[in-house]
């Protein structure tokens, strides 16, 4: 456990302290971690072409996502985007090196990375994962090269977030042994899908199985769109028009007229039917069917995650560094006005970032491991040791997704306005990462339904039963018991009593130990977890009491079912940060990290002392010390943070911003 482990390194009064010097490539060469080579690879590739920052702003729509297109296909052919893919058909075999690649890939032109992301984890990770050997052998050397070009068809106009209730329809026509593909109405028209509008010959779409008038689920189906780059009869396809931001991805509405395909277009590695018209599936139960086949489609959630916190850094770097050149006002000296980094509410403004995101780094190192470990494993699991790891990756990947991606897109707002007039210039790139990175937070799951299936976890500690349960599986679930067998079934009880005994010494201990120890850093947030995940429950069986219909009374909990999943997801964040510090030697570099990760851990309490003071956890006086000691520890940070952002490794040539990041003229 993160807590036992740490071992804090002191960091005393003024006198005591000894300010360390970073190693940046010693640094850098932590963050990089075991891909170092592959995020080194990528970062090659991403210099190369690096003009596709610019063509971004001077070409047409058109031009340019056939641009974006051009240049996938050709970092292909450097094996950079094939790594997560068998070697057999002309992959790396190695998933953890696929993840770090598309994480590196952020720091370049986002419709890149999102194409890539399209086109080799969505289309390409679902005839992976949902296919068998005949489409691995069919589809997987082609699309790792690019000759076959995929889109991932799922989300409809009428349903995004809940798929189980897409529209489409994909009927059985056992006398022609086919599938027919259809729309039955607007709503179900496939809506925003990435590649579908001018490149995807192929299309993984989902719909509703039906076999002689009954409903099987949604399942997934290999339906071509293009023939020599002409739409297919049965298809109709149209341009979602200009967006937010990513215009360089082709994303368009596809409907379907009675289009057909074979019986073997249905990806079968979970369910298949036989020329007779028989359904099979291992998997008896429809729920947990659906559950499991979208479970092995993480790896977008995981990658999307990682694009975002890489997306902050490229923003950090740029802001700290203009920071440590632009002056502005005479504040401490007549003859030279003061440097911006000099600031405190400068520093306010940045660091805290720089540490949440050193923290996401390593939390988002510990989701991608695991995701290496679970779909690489070749030895067979223990029962139900598997589906219970699957369940904890899918929720750690779902939380560490939804702060990854909210990160960015606070920091990159952040790290503009601390670039004044100058960060809203095109060519300072802050334009492009605004637009770009917004719609994070809601593709590959909307981060507030995310955090829903996390808190789903947290109630039911994953038990068997209830894993099958969507975000609002817990509502037809309380409907469909009594409330006694919930408390019971749940971890309610459990939790009451483990708030009880979270916390060594309780009010005292807190008053005594020292707002630097990890163990009381850490403890806060456990407790902040547990006592949010008892209030959620409390007040579920309240309403449940009074009689209230459980739909109503789950939507009156859900800020705080938000607020626990998120407190949970934060508590790991810190874990993985204080776990990571405590794993180096003891040195500079430690106490460097170390005074990020009190950072990080305080200023996280501090933004939340309102909450923490209501539970009295925090005492008015305690709660000023916390930002005594923050502001403390930004003096610490200020000569180091420079280092801090150059050990991110962002590709010079990816900062862009001449004017900003460049040697400062004054200087010279
Ligand atoms: C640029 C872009 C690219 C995309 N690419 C693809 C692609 O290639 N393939 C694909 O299949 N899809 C794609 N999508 C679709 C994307 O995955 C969906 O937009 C996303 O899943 C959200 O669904 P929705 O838009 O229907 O939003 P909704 O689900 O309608 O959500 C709207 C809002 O309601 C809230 N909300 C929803 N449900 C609940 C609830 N139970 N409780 C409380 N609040 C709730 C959400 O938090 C959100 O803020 C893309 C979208 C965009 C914008």
């Amino acid at each position: 456990m993160a807590t036992d482990a740490v071992s804090p390194v002191p960091v005393g009064g003024a006198a005591a302290y000894v300010q360390p010097e970073i190693d940046v490539p010693a640094l850098r060469a932590l963050l990089d971690g075991r891909y170092a080579e592959v995020r080194d690879l990528v970062r090659t590739n991403l210099a190369k072409y690096a003009d596709v920052l610019e063509d971004a702003e001077t070409m047409t729509t058109d031009e340019f996502r056939d641009r974006v297109r051009d240049l996938v296909v050709e970092m292909a052919s450097t094996g950079q985007t094939g790594m997560g893919f068998p070697k057999e058909y002309g992959g790396g075999g190695d998933l953890g090196a696929s993840i770090a690649a598309f994480e590196t890939l952020a720091f370049g032109d986002l419709s890149v990375l999102v194409k890539v992301g399209v086109q080799f984890g969505l289309f390409g990770g679902a005839i992976l994962q949902l296919g068998t050997k005949a489409h691995h052998d069919a589809y997987i050397a082609d699309l790792i090269t690019g000759k076959v070009m995929g889109c991932f068809a799922m989300t409809e106009t009428g349903h995004g977030s809940n798929v189980q209730a897409l529209g489409t329809v994909a009927t059985y026509d056992a006398a022609a042994q086919a599938f027919v593909i259809t729309t039955p109405d607007e709503a179900s028209r496939k809506d925003y899908i990435g590649n579908a509008s001018r490149h995807a010959d192929t299309a993984v779409v989902f719909a509703q199985l039906e076999i002689e008038g009954r409903s099987e689920g949604v399942h997934a189906f290999v339906v071509p769109l293009r023939e020599n780059g002409r739409v297919l009869p049965g298809i109709r396809i149209e341009d979602c028009g200009r967006k937010l931001g990513l215009n360089g991805v082709d994303n368009g509405r596809i409907w379907f007229d009675e289009a057909r395909v074979p019986r073997t277009a249905l990806l079968n590695q979970f369910a298949d039917v036989t020329e007779e018209g028989v359904y099979e599936s291992p998997i008896e139960n429809p729920n947990r069917r659906f559950f499991t086949m979208l479970g092995t489609l993480v790896q977008g959630r995981v990658c999307v995650g990682g694009g975002g916190i890489n997306a902050a850094k490229v923003a950090l770097t740029i802001a700290t560094k203009y920071a440590l050149r632009r002056r502005q006002f005479n504040a401490t000296s007549e003859e030279q006005e003061e440097l911006l980094l000099d600031y405190g509410m400068h520093q306010r403004r940045l660091f805290p970032l720089i540490a949440r995101t050193y923290a996401l780094h390593f939390a988002q190192e510990i989701v991608a491991d695991q995701l290496h470990e679970v779909f690489s494993r070749t030895e067979a699991p223990e029962e139900g040791e598997n589906e219970h790891q699957r369940r904890e990756l899918e929720s750690r990947a779902a939380g560490t997704k939804a702060l990854g991606t909210w990160l960015a897109t606070e920091a990159i707002q952040e790290c503009r306005e601390a670039c004044g007039g100058a960060g809203y210039l095109s060519v300072n790139r802050f334009d492009a990462l605004k637009a770009d990175t917004d719609v994070f937070t809601t593709f590959e799951g909307d981060n507030h339904v995310l955090l829903q299936l996390v808190a789903k976890g947290l109630l039911t500690d994953y038990a068997s039963e209830f894993e099958e349960m969507d975000s609002f599986g817990m509502v037809r679930f309380v409907t469909g018991m009594a409330v006694e067998t919930v408390i019971e079934k749940t971890n309610v009880h459990k939790l009451i009593e483990r708030i009880r005994d979270v916390l060594p010494g309780g009010d005292e201990w807190d008053q005594e130990a020292g707002l630097l120890d990890p163990n009381y850093q850490l403890m806060m947030m456990r407790f902040r977890e547990e006592h949010m995940l008892a209030g959620v429950a409390r007040r579920l069986k309240r309403g449940i009491d009074e009689g209230l219909n459980p739909g109503e009374v789950f939507s009156r909990v859900q800020d705080h079912v938000i607020g626990a999943a998120r407190a949970h997801v934060e508590r790991l964040v810190l874990e993985a940060f204080v776990d990571k510090a405590a794993s180096l030697p003891d040195g500079d570099q430690k106490v460097a990290l170390n005074l990020l990760c009190d950072l990080h851990a305080l200023s996280t309490i501090e933004a939340d002392r309102a909450w923490f003071m209501e539970h009295g956890r925090l005492s008015g006086q305690r709660s000023k010390a916390i930002t005594r000691e923050i502001n403390d520890l930004l003096r610490k940070i200020r000569p180091l943070a420079g280092g801090f952002v150059d050990a991110f490794g962002v590709p010079p040539e990816m900062l862009r911003s001449p004017d900003l990041v460049g040697p400062d003229p004054a200087a010279a």
